[in-house]
């Protein structure tokens, strides 16, 4: 049944933090069938916010979630957090079967190698620091490498702090968490190839690290990579729950009508 401005919009919570959740809530502005609300972890300083409400701050574990959703009569749940959010993922699965909730992971397709690329694919953040340890492998001279795995992930390098680090973060580190030989970049995506390139050249880089994120937006210091024929130490994707998925925020619409449909179909 087509949506009727006369029926209640479908109540549904997007959880985001990534380009992914906002590219949905604008989606959701302009959808009068819907009433979304977008959560935030509330980590990042200064988010760009949608024109939708947004709550910010951890729920309090799966009760804490499952409270909410009831409080909020939550109909259905888009988990469009950060591939590497596994832990709010799992919270969601969790508190979504339990309340017989419709879920969704809206998640970017993670990247592959070419041909050209030298990706050597770890994990997790503590086996990519225990290869730049290796005193047999990477371990064995200093080396300059570029590290793009987030502000608060930095403590396992402490483990390898003979080499130097070129941290890039949209916040800056707290200072304690910092191997010693550590210069810190303060800088939001999206990044263009000439500039990650000449970036990567005026650093010297010998190595890059990086979690499969996925999406374009932080992809062209790979393609610099590629062209420096730099290696790159490739932390992958934590496991997620089962649920149904998409890849982009107009399959996630597509979704979310058919979930406004079968709805009022059962509330007529
Ligand atoms: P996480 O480990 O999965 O979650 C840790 C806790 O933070 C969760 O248990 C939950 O607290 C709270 N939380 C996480 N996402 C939330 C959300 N969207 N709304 C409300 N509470 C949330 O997550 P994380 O890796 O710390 O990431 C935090 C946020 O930053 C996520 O929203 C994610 O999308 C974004 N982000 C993460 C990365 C990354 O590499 N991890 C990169 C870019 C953006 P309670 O248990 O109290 O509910």
């Amino acid at each position: 049944m087509p949506f009727s401005a006369a029926l209640s919009p479908l109540p549904v919570l997007i959880l985001g933090g990534t380009t992914e959740a906002s590219g949905l809530c604008h989606l959701l502005e302009q959808a009068p069938a819907f009433a979304p609300t977008l959560s935030l972890a509330g980590v990042t300083k200064n988010p760009h916010l949608p024109d939708i409400p947004v709550r910010q701050g951890g729920f309090g574990g799966v009760e804490g979630l499952k409270d909410w959703l009831r409080n909020n009569t939550i109909r259905a749940v888009i988990d469009a957090t950060h591939p590497f959010a596994a832990t709010m993922s799992q919270h969601a699965a969790k508190a979504c079967a339990e309340l017989a909730l419709p879920l969704l992971r809206l998640e970017r397709p993670v990247w592959h190698p070419t041909a050209e690329d030298n990706w050597q694919s770890v994990p997790n953040l503590t086996a990519a620091a225990s290869l730049l340890a290796d005193p047999t492998g990477y371990g064995k001279h200093p080396l300059r490498v570029f590290l793009t795995t987030g502000r608060k992930e930095v403590a396992p390098f402490c483990a390898a702090p003979h080499h130097f680090y070129l941290l890039r973060s949209i916040d800056a580190p707290d200072p304690v968490t910092l191997p010693p030989q550590t210069m810190c970049l303060s800088a939001r995506g999206p990044f263009d190839y000439a500039a990650e390139l000449a970036m990567m050249q005026a650093h010297h880089i010998d190595v890059l690290i990086t979690k499969n994120s996925g999406g374009y937006a932080t992809f062209p210091k790979l393609e610099a990579a590629r062209a420096l024929h730099c290696p790159v130490i490739m932390v992958e994707r934590p496991p997620h729950p089962i649920c149904a998925r998409v890849e982009t925020p107009e399959e996630a619409m597509v979704w979310l009508q058919a979930h406004q449909a079968a709805s009022t179909l059962r509330d007529v």
